[in-house]
């Protein structure tokens, strides 16, 4: 009793000190304080995308300021079976379980509706209202809603003509670049002229960018990912290793597992991971057991070092069994300067203003005055690297474009001028796949922004309750 009085008054002495003390917000003390890099990337973040996301960037904001979440991705060359089950005595679920139940909940429920509709239909014709099925949609016979598959059922869905962007189309093209203030940066010691360094965004060529519905989601069968359900907030134990010294399983944010599905790896795909260190979707793509050779490739030394760490963390045998049966590769260059490989797939992670880590860590942070230049010239650096990623995959394959930046810019605006150059320089054809259909499956594990902020690709926005993100995806695909 007596602690607890004596505590109870310390604490109130200690109160009434610091609060005496308080300094006013113009002492220097204060403003330095409001001068870190994470400062400035939050007053940045405020002006921007409030204008972008509207009312929604509140929750965004909670989101990105909250405890982020992560996945548990499993080493196929550890103790695979031990891993599992102790995660799942754990409470972890496994992602592909979900993505299936959720899959097979939606097809029902879309058959439910099918037959609600012939139903209605049914009644309304012995009624006399209606004489003909409507042309508009197809007739229905009930062994027909028996069979129906997801894709099918989804393939009389309504076209959503707002995500066909024409690159003409000044509408569509302003609403990628609006945002974007025409004087100055807000928050930075100078005024820099940020208009000239958009300018690259500006309108041009008469193309029409071709955006196709994707309606599934291939997820490999040895590719085994654990999450923790919305609302639940344990953590994975750290990595263990097992008695072939590799570790058990990687820890990563749960958004990263989307850019590698949308890649849809098959077996032999030759792949690149363009701006890989340090490492964590290069293993991902490992994981599916798939390709037949893996370039992981990052343009900086100390980077690279952290990607050929993880690999010796995780696969046994290195040298033998991977570098010299020439089944990874791992390579220091600058992405745009890659010209070979006859690769299936590529995936473009590019450098980015990582939003989330640049809200909370000051050490190397993009928003630091010493950054400025850089970070203006992101754009153009990540339309380069995937430009020539288009350039390089083969007819056929796949490019998945890539960021954890909440930046329409740095998103669906760098595709945009990739395909403009594209379509400038060479007579390839690139089709964007709309992966709305495929991904709807996972609503109960990500939160995607909606699609009327998007135009050509998909964003997990943090959300506190199912808080993984931001990551942005976009996949190509080269026809001709
Ligand atoms: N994909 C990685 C992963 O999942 O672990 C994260 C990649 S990180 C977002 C971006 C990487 O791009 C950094 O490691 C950076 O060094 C690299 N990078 C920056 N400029 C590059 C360039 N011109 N060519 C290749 N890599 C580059």
């Amino acid at each position: 009793m007596l602690k607890i009085i004596y505590q109870n008054k310390l604490e109130k002495t200690c109160y009434r000190f610091f609060t005496r003390n308080k300094h006013k917000a113009t002492h220097w003390s204060v403003i330095r304080k409001k001068n870190r890099p994470s400062d400035k990337a939050m007053e940045h973040f405020d002006d921007f995308y409030k204008d972008v996301f509207g009312s929604h960037w509140l929750n965004i904001r909670k989101g990105l300021l909250g405890v982020q979440k992560y996945v548990a991705v499993i080493n196929n060359y550890s103790n695979t079976e031990v891993s599992i089950d102790a995660l799942e005595k754990d409470g972890a679920l496994n992602m592909r379980t979900l993505y299936t139940l959720e899959k097979d909940n939606i097809t029902e429920m879309l058959l439910k509706k099918k037959s609600l509709r012939y139903l209605d239909n049914l009644l309304k014709q012995e009624n006399g209202e209606i004489q003909h099925h409507n042309p508009t949609l197809p007739a229905i016979t009930p062994t027909e809603n028996k069979t129906l598959s997801l894709e099918a059922s989804l393939s009389t869905a309504i076209i959503d003509s707002s995500r066909l962007v024409s690159i003409t189309d000044s509408v569509s093209v302003a609403s990628l670049s609006h945002f974007i203030p025409t004087t100055k940066i807000k928050g930075m010691e100078d005024f820099v002229p940020e208009s000239d360094h958009y300018r690259y965004f500006d309108n041009g060529t008469p193309l029409q960018a071709r955006v196709e519905k994707e309606f599934n989601l291939h997820f490999p069968e040895h590719l085994n990912i654990y999450c923790y359900e919305e609302d639940n907030f344990s953590t994975f134990k750290s990595p263990k290793r097992d008695i072939t010294d590799v570790y058990n399983y990687y820890i990563m944010d749960g958004g990263s597992v989307l850019p590698v599905l949308a890649l849809d790896l098959k077996p032999g795909h030759r792949f690149l991971d363009m701006c890989a260190a340090p490492g964590g979707k290069s293993f991902i793509a490992l994981q599916t057991l798939y390709p037949n050779y893996v370039v992981c490739n990052d343009v900086s030394i100390s980077r690279v070092n952290r990607i050929l760490s993880v690999l010796e963390q995780y696969f046994y045998d290195l040298d033998e069994r991977w570098f010299k049966q020439n089944r990874i590769k791992v390579t220091q260059v600058d992405g745009r300067s890659i010209d070979k490989g006859n690769f299936d797939r590529i995936l473009v992670d590019v450098p980015c203003t990582t939003d989330r880590h640049s809200l909370t860590d000051n050490d190397n942070n993009i928003f630091k005055p010493g950054r400025i230049k850089e970070r203006l010239k992101l754009p153009e650096l990540q339309s380069a690297l995937l430009v020539n990623a288009l350039k390089l995959v083969e007819k056929g394959g796949v490019v998945v474009y890539s960021t954890c930046s909440l930046s329409p810019i740095q998103n669906d605006g760098v595709v945009h001028m990739a395909l403009k150059q594209i379509w400038e320089e060479t007579n390839r054809e690139i089709v964007i796949k709309d992966l709305g259909p495929a991904l709807a499956p996972f609503r109960n594990v990500y939160k995607f922004a909606n699609q009327k902020f998007m135009k050509y690709g998909h964003l997990v926005i943090p959300f506190v309750k199912q808080n993984y993100g931001p990551t942005y995806f976009c996949k190509l695909q080269r026809i001709t």
